[in-house]
């Protein structure tokens, strides 16, 4: 078996002004590509070989480039997955809810996310996770990812690419306005169907 690169559901300019169409046409036709074609090569002939990505990032112990490039892979999936043109606002019923319970306001939530971003040193994600209906917000490092041994746990409903790549043309080193700008492109309905 070998993992596709996933076509996007919008064009590379559609996420304008917040995420400009040269960083998306980059981050998905050459990084995300170089993933999925990484990890392909190096499962290939392993015992990795016939399990989903998820299986595969589950796995104790896995070799450095399936950990980088299966992590890169089905992060940016996640990524592209939930973000939308028409985005933002808040989700709906039972998400709410529970951010509520947890968090005590979707403010709150927001402000715990932004700061699990900003505070990331160097490349990683910022995720909102669930674990037996309850949710947890964390980061990792490089392509790390939730599901990884040894991570914050739970399964990963909301994240964000804070790599340079993701955001270094149009915001440079302003990390905090990048952050911002991803609260206007979230599909809401996406992450609540996850979740
Ligand atoms: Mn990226």
């Amino acid at each position: 078996m070998s993992f596709n690169l996933p076509d996007l559901n919008y064009n590379y300019n559609a996420l304008e002004p917040y995420f400009d169409a040269k960083t998306m046409e980059i981050h998905h036709s050459k990084h995300h590509t170089g993933y999925t074609n990484n990890l392909n090569n190096a499962i290939k002939g392993t015992k990795y070989e016939n399990m989903s990505i998820e299986e595969i990032l589950k796995s104790p112990d896995l070799p450095f480039g399936i950990r980088n490039n299966g992590g890169g892979f089905y992060n940016h999936s996640l990524f592209w997955k939930i973000l939308t043109p028409n985005g933002g606002g808040e989700p709906s019923k039972q998400l709410l809810e529970q951010i509520n319970i947890d968090f005590g306001s979707f403010e709150n939530m927001k402000m715990e996310f932004n700061k699990a971003a900003a505070t990331r040193f160097g490349s990683g994600w910022a995720w909102l996770c669930v674990n037996n209906k309850k949710l947890n917000i964390c980061s990792t490092a490089n392509q790390d990812n939730p599901l990884m041994e040894g991570q914050c746990g739970g399964t990963p409903i909301l994240g964000l690419d804070v790599w340079e790549h993701a955001y270094y043309l149009n915001y440079q080193n302003r990390r905090p306005e990048y952050i911002e700008a991803f609260w206007n492109l979230i599909n809401w309905d996406i992450v609540e169907k996850s979740y």
